[in-house]
């Protein structure tokens, strides 16, 4: 499919907004894997995020 406008912008707001260590509160930075602080796996955080992204990803008003 073709992005609509409302979902690139709705991809880029995101990909903006600041995560966090669960452990320590660590601000976590685009492409991290792991707490930069502690080492922490934040899998579970990046999965988190990715699920807000796509559940919350603008429809393409030509299928509706
Ligand atoms: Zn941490």
């Amino acid at each position: 499919m073709t992005p609509t406008h409302a979902q690139l912008q709705w991809v880029l707001n995101h990909i903006s907004e600041m995560l966090s260590c669960p452990q320590d509160g660590t601000r976590l930075r685009y492409g991290d894997v792991e707490c930069p602080h502690c080492g922490a796996d934040i899998a579970d955080v990046l999965e988190a995020w990715a699920a807000r992204l796509l559940e919350g990803l603008p429809g393409d008003p030509k299928d509706q």
